[in-house]
């Protein structure tokens, strides 16, 4: 196949990709009709997860393999069907567009290029490889990695190496930031508006947990570095995020907030984990239910948000901080 075959076989693929609407609220099951028939001809076996999604849409997970169901793969080719939502201002979301020799549509890039290189691949190196090989395609990604939670539950998808498609400019990285929430209850007392000293403003106290945790933030976080991620997202960060974490669905996790509502977020480099780390607010060391964050009055419950069944987290304690 010539480079330039190759290359147009790659945009057809994308561009049949990109025309389904697999935003994560949505059903995935007509991308996965498209995809399963192409790899099923050349001979992988092919496997679909189902599940409803917390809003009762089904999702489906896609396992392709070259050898039996007992055989784990040496090489998985790892990929999202989901995108994130886009604008009803862009007409062409679903219709591949180039634009100065580049292709546009939701979702052209995050992720369905690298589900059409791993097809493409598949095709090309399908009479090579004698190794076991699969592809592995998840639903939900995009809020939480609910698919691929989904198979680690029936303990299915395994391989031995596994190559997970995300855009990185090309460069190989071995780790991803964490991700960890923590919703801020920030009680005050109730007093009339003309005798202020009589009560405690809650709205005041939060204001005085935001600054600190904005200048712990832009302080200490940004110390703290790991070379195992590219050099555009080395660091640790936390701030107040408006998604709605009890929506799963909400595609606001990774956006930094526009309005003001009280979540903390905080994203771990890969060496840190929440358990071992220290108060996003003042940087004590854990539990940070008894920082200094504590001393300057607010009560602050760190609450997790209620996870889906699957998650693989515990729905367990909320941690509760008294005003000393
Ligand atoms: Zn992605």
């Amino acid at each position: 196949m010539s480079e330039g075959e190759v290359e147009r076989r790659l945009e057809d693929t994308l561009r049949a990709l990109v025309s389904f609407d697999t935003t994560s609220r949505l059903p995935n099951g007509k991308l996965i009709d498209w995809i399963e028939p192409r790899v099923a001809a050349l001979g992988f076996r092919c496997e679909r997860q189902r599940y409803p999604d917390d809003a009762g849409v089904e999702k489906v997970n896609l396992l392709a393999f070259t050898h039996g169901a007992d055989a784990v793969p040496e090489l998985a080719l790892v990929g999202h069907t989901d995108c994130v939502p886009y604008d009803n201002g862009w007409a062409e979301a679903l219709t591949l567009t180039r634009k100065d020799d580049r292709l546009y549509g939701r979702g052209a890039c995050d992720t369905k290029a690298f589900l059409a290189c791993a097809l493409l691949a598949a095709e090309r190196t399908r009479a090579l490889v004698k190794k076991p090989f699969g592809l592995v395609f998840t639903a939900d990604e995009e809020v939480g990695c609910l698919g691929a939670k989904m198979l680690l539950e029936a303990r299915r998808g395994a391989a031995r190496n596994a190559i997970v498609g995300e855009p990185t400019s090309l460069r190989p990285i071995r780790a991803n930031k964490g991700y960890c929430l923590a919703e801020i209850q920030v009680s005050g007392k109730e007093g009339h508006s003309a005798y202020p000293d009589t009560g405690a403003s809650a709205i005041f106290r939060a204001a005085r947990l935001i600054s600190r945790i904005e200048a712990y933030s832009k302080g200490p976080l940004r110390g703290e570095t790991d070379r195992s991620l590219s050099r555009r997202t080395p660091r640790s960060t936390s701030g107040s995020s408006r998604e709605a974490a009890r929506r799963t669905s909400s595609p606001g996790a990774a956006t930094l907030p526009s309005s003001g509502d009280p979540f903390l977020r905080s994203r771990w480099r890969p060496s840190r984990t929440p358990s071992s780390s220290s108060c996003s607010s003042c940087g004590a060391r854990s539990p940070a239910a008894r920082c200094g964050c504590a001393s300057f009055a607010p009560t602050v419950a760190w609450k997790r948000p209620p996870l889906p069944r699957w998650s693989g987290f515990s729905r367990s304690r909320a941690v509760r901080a008294r005003p000393r």
